[in-house]
């Protein structure tokens, strides 16, 4: 623990708190300002560098692509004694496959493209074989105008290109700089505007970007561009992500036996503690100890070091949480992002978006679906919603929408509801709130990966791990 850092983070929390209580500005501003001014040099943001051996006690929490794939890289590095713990009684947090009828189908992440160097990098290494997702070429899309589907080859592709090409050149420019690397530190200004302005504002076509983006965006659960500061979407959009949905129908790829089985495999024969909630975190500064307390037992055992993976707001709820990880924690937002395993009729075809319903005024209507064997009439129909006790409405919503378009779904199978994409909202993002998160990386012996660091995909969540192991052990 650096006691100088320390001194640094307790007084720019008192100036907050003074100013805050002034009503001038809230705390986590103040402190972000501050950090801003006083400590952002690339050197000076990470001052908890870790002396770790590698037989320390390091737990995990969290048995999802960040969990599992941080405590691959640790064992990768040589470190023999990690725990990860899982509220849940299975693997793969939000990589989750069930089977229906003998088939098998993800009720969470579905894809990956060539862009997902380490997601493939893993499955290589552990055997785990990326099928190609059939059918897109057929793939129908509701027509707003005409309020009727037609397929997906009626797109503008020449447009399509030309418009990729002109983001792709434009993201190679200055403030671009940090945005491709691990985490959201130092962002340009101009990147913390919601994506439709920046859109706007860098004059590239919204129309056709809606026909390009637009089917990636928000039916992948990732909120709506005229709210999502631009900052994540062009995160998601780096190059070789454009440059893999172009060629579309060659690089999406699934995990033929289900997402859920790639992270099985990697934590094979790693220390997992399945149906272990951890209820509560006591971290004592001088012994520089982290005790864990886990839901329904008196087991409480100490680790060197914790890697934090779980959803930060909840995290409150067990974590004997300082003064900035209240502040910053508290300041994140979701969205519920629901999917149904559906039966469908002869002849549904295989995917179908439905852009009429990518506004927030249309939530609870399906965004899209996707039938994943092209001989199995089951679709996982996508949702998205401000809260997470709408299933039945949606359900309703659902049949409804596809009955007036003359499909009559059949029963539903599966249902899920997901907290998803943690975010901050402009404001943040305008106060480097990310500066004062990956300031106070290490402090406390305390780690912290998942979705909310560097954009909800496997591949981001997992490169974020991979990148936190290799700069604090
Ligand atoms: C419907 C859907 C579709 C998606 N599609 C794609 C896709 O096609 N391609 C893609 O790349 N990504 C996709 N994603 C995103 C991707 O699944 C996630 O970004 C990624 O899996 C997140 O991994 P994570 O480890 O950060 O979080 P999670 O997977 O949420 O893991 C966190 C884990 O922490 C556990 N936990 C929480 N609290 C506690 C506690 N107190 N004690 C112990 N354990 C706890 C949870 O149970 C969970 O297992 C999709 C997500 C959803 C929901």
């Amino acid at each position: 623990m650096n006691e100088d850092r320390r001194k640094l983070i307790e007084a720019l929390l008192s100036a907050g708190a003074a100013i805050s209580a002034l009503g001038a500005t809230s705390t986590l501003a103040s402190c972000a300002n501050l950090l801003k001014n006083t400590d952002r040099s690339p050197n000076s943001i990470n001052n908890f560098i870790f002396t770790a051996l590698k037989t320390d006690r390091i737990a995990i929490i969290g048995a999802g692509a960040a969990g599992i794939s941080a405590a691959y890289y640790l064992r990768e590095k040589g470190y023999t004694n990690v725990v990860v713990f899982e509220e849940r009684s299975r693997i793969g947090g939000k990589c989750n496959s069930v089977h229906i009828d003998g088939q098998v189908y993800d009720m969470g992440a579905v894809f990956t493209t060539s862009s997902y160097t380490e997601v493939i990098a893993l499955a290589e290494k552990f055997n785990v074989d990326l099928g190609l997702l059939q059918g897109q070429d057929a793939a129908v899309i509701l027509d707003s105008e005409t309020a009727k589907f037609h397929t997906s080859s009626t797109i503008e592709k020449a447009a399509l290109l030309g418009v990729a090409a002109q983001y792709l050149q434009k993201i190679k420019t200055r403030p671009f700089q940090n945005i491709f690397n691990p985490g959201f530190r130092y962002l340009d200004l101009s990147l913390m505007v919601p994506f439709s302005e920046w859109l706007q504002k860098n004059s590239i076509s919204p129309k056709t970007l809606e026909s390009f983006f637009g089917y990636t965006f928000t039916p992948f659960g990732y909120g709506y561009t005229n709210e999502v500061p631009a900052a994540y979407a062009i995160k998601y959009y780096e190059s070789k992500l454009v440059t893999s949905l172009i060629q579309q129908s060659s690089n999406l790829r699934m995990v033929t036996a289900g997402y859920q089985t790639l992270w099985e495999k990697v934590a094979k024969n790693m220390d997992i503690r399945l149906n272990s909630a951890v209820e509560k975190i006591t971290r004592d500064r001088d012994r520089e100890m982290v005790s864990i307390q886990i839901k329904n037992t008196s087991i409480t055992e100490d680790f060197k070091f914790l890697i934090n993976t779980s959803p930060l707001d909840t995290s409150l709820k067990f974590l004997d949480a300082t003064k900035t990880e209240k502040n910053i924690f508290s300041q994140i937002k979701n969205y519920y992002y629901y999917t149904f395993a559906i039966e469908t009729p002869q002849n549904f075809p295989s995917t179908g978006f439905l852009p009429a319903n990518y506004s927030h005024a249309r939530q609870h209507h399906p965004l899209c679906w996707l039938k994943r064997w092209e001989k199995h009439n089951i679709a996982i129909f996508y949702v998205l919603s401000d809260s997470p006790n709408d299933t039945e409405l949606i359900q309703k919503t659902i049949y409804s929408d596809l009955n007036q378009k003359n499909y009559q779904l059949g029963k539903i199978r599966e249902t899920k509801c997901w907290k998803y994409f943690p975010h901050f909202e402009t404001a943040n993002l305008q106060r480097n709130v990310y500066d004062a998160l990956e300031g106070i990386q290490g402090e406390n012996q305390t780690l912290i990966a998942g979705e909310i660091m560097n954009f909800s995909t496997v591949e981001l969540t997992t490169r974020y791990s991979k990148n936190l192991i290799e700069r604090f052990f």
